[in-house]
């Protein structure tokens, strides 16, 4: 079997607090919650958990601040196996979402992104020289845009496979989208990055048509309980998703990229890549919370067999 890549995730870091409440409550007004839970999270730190945990080397660079929470996220981390030493410390808080949960599933969220505003094109040149054979990068857009365009351009110089999960929806300049060997948006995230409507299969692959034209290597559309449809110059996969009762899709798309960088880490084609990444998001949105809910390795073959 050839060798893994190694994949290296550049991104946020989040604690999100979560508190549920019979009823949101309206401006001014003050209501008791039913509960309050901490979940590791943020798209970045997501992503990486979901790849390491599928077993393949991992290392995750970005910012956190010296409070209780960073040494919390650093614990996820760690406890999948993931490389922390490119993580740098800032001054300022460790990124947080505050969500606030109705019932039926009604949200309201504030993300203050601390200290990930603060990951900088010098932790890209450190984590990128950490590594002396080119791999896998995986990038989102929960970092500053310019943060995010020289990892693209650095890495690709260097010829790494670059991946970019566009979320949340950003524009992204023409130069910068040619560079990308695979794209990641949902619906939304496709509809606003290219104007097109992506509501289901035949949608999604028109829209697609638009990044292709732009330079883009493959686009893989995340149509949620539709599954997936990935689109390269010459051929377009449906991989439907598989059945299973979600209980918190939260970090579907997450699952998704992440178990989809794993499998092109070990060599696997797209269609393949696919298929898998499907099945471990099928199994992520059967759990709450995100990188708890990440499945590992065993459970992921076990379910696909
Ligand atoms: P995002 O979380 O970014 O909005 P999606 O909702 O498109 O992403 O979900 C990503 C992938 O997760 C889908 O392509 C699908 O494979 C899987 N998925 C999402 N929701 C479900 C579901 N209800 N049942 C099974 N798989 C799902």
């Amino acid at each position: 079997m050839m060798q893994k890549k190694a994949v290296l995730v550049i991104g946020s870091l989040n604690m999100d607090l979560v508190a549920a409440v019979e009823k949101l409550p309206a401006q001014g007004e003050t209501v008791f919650g039913k509960t309050f839970s901490t979940f590791p999270g943020g798209k970045g730190a997501n992503q990486a958990v979901a790849a390491a945990k599928l077993g393949v080397p991992v290392t995750m660079a970005g910012c956190l601040g010296q409070d209780g929470f960073a040494g919390d996220l650093i614990k996820s981390l760690t406890a999948a196996g993931i490389d922390t030493s490119c993580i740098r410390y800032t001054g300022t808080s460790t990124g947080t979402a505050l969500i606030t949960v109705g019932n039926e599933g009604m949200n309201t969220i504030v993300v203050i992104p601390g200290a990930n505003a603060c990951c900088n094109p010098g932790d890209v040149d450190r984590a990128l020289a950490a590594f002396d054979q080119a791999g896998i990068l995986v990038v989102q857009h929960e970092v500053p845009p310019q943060t995010v365009e020289y990892a693209i351009r650095t890495a690709k110089g260097k010829g790494w496979t670059v991946i970019l999960n566009p979320a949340p929806a950003r524009t992204i300049a023409p130069d910068v989208l040619a560079l990308i060997d695979i794209i990641t948006p949902n619906e939304t995230e496709i509809a606003s990055l290219t104007g097109c409507k992506a509501d289901g299969k035949e949608a999604a692959v028109t829209a697609a048509g638009h990044l292709l034209a732009a330079g883009v290597g493959t686009v893989v559309v995340t149509l949620g309980a539709q599954g997936a449809v990935g689109c390269t110059g010459d051929a377009v996969i449906h991989v439907s998703a598989c059945p299973v009762t979600a209980v918190d899709t939260t970090a579907a798309g997450d699952a998704y990229t992440g178990a989809l960088a794993a499998a092109l880490a070990e060599g696997k084609t797209l269609a393949e890549g696919m298929r898998f990444a499907a099945a471990v998001a099928a199994l992520a949105v059967t759990k709450e919370g995100a990188q708890p809910a990440l499945p590992w390795r065993e459970e992921a073959d076990a379910f696909i067999r």
